[in-house]
């Protein structure tokens, strides 16, 4: 039998993660260099990805060296994707931590490595970019022992530009980590750790096969999710198995140890979620499914709306294809005064929430108009009993309310120079304080409850910024909590702007409001009249600012002469326009709706 190796790859985004990963693609000969050449970047395969230099979705790829076989999970660096990195943790033993050699330890790095030293990978540091002139590895080395608290004595130092270190990187990998446990003989424990929707074969499972063996022609079934949305019993065929190398390689038989794919004819991503157990029907099935399954959550919620409402039909069954591979995005029709007809959707963060948006807009051409985001409420309305749940804050009656809001547990990790200026940012956020306690000689643990609408705003960014870029932050939902909370609504122009309606906590009314109406009037251009901006709570005003009159004329800076560049600004002004909601007769930009997600 093969010595199997199977790892992720974890790293601060842009410390040459996927360049390493295409180097040892390379060096084990799996993917030739003119391959390479051809196809930039090939554990980055969807063009959003690669437009956005992020990695989205985990790929893996099977490689050779020397008698091991070696199988890399590349994940995702972003926290709204942090759970595809816990889920690639699980199908693995080890994990190399890809640290730049200019810039150090970085945020979000430290979340990473709690992942997977949570799921119990051995780690395996690495210190790439050491071509560089700026490259300090000393101070890289330092920071991986004080930071993270690993040996750095024998980090495995890489160039993946040139290429320098990748055989000692390859060896050290099949030396340094352990090789998978697991019985071959025992019932299927397989975990399904990504999945893709492909329109011909149906969604592709990515499995690591924890015990027991699965072939084509086998009945198979999910062990969390055993009935699918219609109500029919979760049972399939496996069309198809095999290995990524990383593309697709088919075999006869996946065993325990292994990380490969199988198709069944599954029709929804949903079907089988990522994180469940898929074992066999009947007597040969296992008793008991792999530890550690959690339900996906949308947290983030806004109403797309297409700019065109005779797109309607096609957004509708845009969002359809969409929801067969990515099952964590949600949706249902939704009805705005202001912003038409379109779908209330829900993501698993912000990033998410742009990226689905992208993607609506480029593979299906549409133009939508997106609402100010928002968290999911539980409201009780006065006399009844039922406590219903609210994500569009428009949707809240005025009058007696009870709202309930969902908070957070939050973890942040800082130099102790910073715990100040994280606790006041914390605490403008309605963070409570929960625990405080040194892990190393001058890193701080802060735990905080906080309530989930103040932290998925651009709070990431301010601990980011007020922490030297150092701090790193996790979070994991923490249940619902009443509050004194209100509907705040904003008229513009004397017309309510259902779209722009927020939560807000009474205590924090009067500065809410300010803040909305001072953000509107510097993102609404000026019109051909006067418009007013008020922030609105239970009819009452409660801060208003006034737009005057303007008319724009945006070639006024060209004196005379140059056409083209005179042609070149009307043209960028008439896209810019595309981007404008009429609301009654004033005009407002998309912008204006993503307003309040920028606080610090
Ligand atoms: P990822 O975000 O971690 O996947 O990082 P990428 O692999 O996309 O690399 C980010 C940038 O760093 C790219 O411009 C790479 O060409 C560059 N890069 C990656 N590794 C090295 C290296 O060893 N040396 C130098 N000088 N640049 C590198
Ligand atoms: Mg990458």
């Amino acid at each position: 039998m093969h010595r199997l190796r199977n790892l992720i790859i974890i790293a601060h985004i842009d410390s040459g993660k996927s360049t390493l990963s295409d180097r040892l693609l390379q060096a084990t000969g799996t993917v030739s260099a003119a391959a390479l050449a051809s196809r930039s970047q090939f554990l980055d395969s969807n063009p959003i990805e690669r437009e956005r230099q992020i990695t989205i979705k985990a790929r893996a790829a099977r490689m050779r060296w020397g008698d091991s076989t070696v199988t890399l999970i590349d994940c995702p660096g972003h926290h709204d994707f942090s759970r595809q990195v816990s889920q690639s943790a699980r199908a693995v033993e080890g994990a190399l931590l890809v640290v730049d050699a200019s810039r150090g330890v970085q945020a979000q790095t430290l979340s990473s490595v709690e992942l997977a030293l949570e799921a119990g990978l051995e780690l395996v540091p690495v210190i790439n970019k050491i071509d560089l002139p700026t490259a300090d590895v000393p101070a890289a080395r330092h920071q991986i022992e004080q930071l993270v608290g690993l040996d750095a004595s024998e980090a495995i130092l890489t160039s993946a530009k040139s290429g320098l270190g990748v055989d000692t990187l390859l060896d050290a990998i099949v030396e340094r980590l352990p090789p998978p446990q697991g019985c071959r003989e025992a019932h299927l424990q397989a975990l399904v750790f990504d999945s893709y929707y492909d329109q011909y074969r149906g969604v592709v499972l990515f499995v690591r096969i924890v015990n027991g063996t699965v072939c084509k022609g086998d009945s198979i079934r999910p062990m969390t999710r055993t009935h699918s949305d219609d109500g029919s019993v979760s049972e399939f065929i496996v069309d198809k198995v095999g290995f990524l190398q990383p593309d697709e390689v088919e075999c006869d038989m996946l065993e325990s140890g292994d990380i490969g794919f199988l198709t069944a004819a599954i029709k929804r991503t949903g079907d089988v979620p990522v994180g469940d157990t898929i074992t066999h029907c009947g007597d040969k099935g296992a008793q008991e499914q792999l530890p550690g399954y959690e339900d996906t959550k949308a947290v983030v919620f806004c109403g797309l709306f297409p700019t065109d409402s005779g797109d309607l039909p096609a957004m509708r069954m845009a969002l359809q294809k969409l929801q067969l591979e990515d099952a964590s995005m949600v949706f249902e029709p939704d009805k705005s005064a202001a912003m038409g007809t379109g779908f209330r959707c829900g993501f698993l963060g912000l990033l998410h929430m742009s990226v689905t948006q992208q993607r609506l807009e480029e593979e299906f051409n549409l133009n939508l108009f997106a609402s100010a985001p928002s968290v999911s409420y539980k409201i009780l309305k006065e006399g009844e009993t039922e406590w219903l749940d609210v994500s569009n804050p428009a949707s809240i009656p005025d009058g007696k309310v009870k709202i309930m809001e969902p908070y957070a547990k939050v973890e942040l990790i800082c130099h102790s120079d910073h715990v100040g200026s994280l606790m006041e940012l914390s605490q403008s956020r309605r963070g409570e304080l929960q625990d405080q306690r040194y892990i190393g000689l001058d890193r701080v643990k802060l735990m905080y409850s906080l309530p989930l609408s103040e932290l998925v705003t651009d709070f990431h960014d301010a601990v980011k910024s007020r922490s030297s870029g150092f701090g790193s932050m996790s979070y994991e939902l923490e249940g619902m909590r009443p509050n004194r909370l209100r509907r705040m609504d904003v008229h513009i122009a004397n017309s309510a702007v259902d779209g722009l309606s927020c939560v807000i906590h009474e205590d924090n009314a009067y500065a809410e409001g300010r803040f909305m109406v001072d953000k509107l009037k510097q993102v609404i251009p000026r019109q051909m009249f006067k418009v007013a901006i008020q922030a609105v709570i239970g009819g009452k005003v409660i801060a208003s600012e006034q737009i005057s009159a303007y008319r724009k004329d945006v070639t006024a800076k060209c004196y005379g002469g140059d056409a083209s560049r005179k042609k070149k600004l009307l043209k960028k002004q008439a896209e810019g326009k595309k981007r404008m909601k009429m609301i009654g007769s004033v005009a407002i930009p998309q912008e204006a709706f993503l307003a309040i997600l920028s606080r610090d």
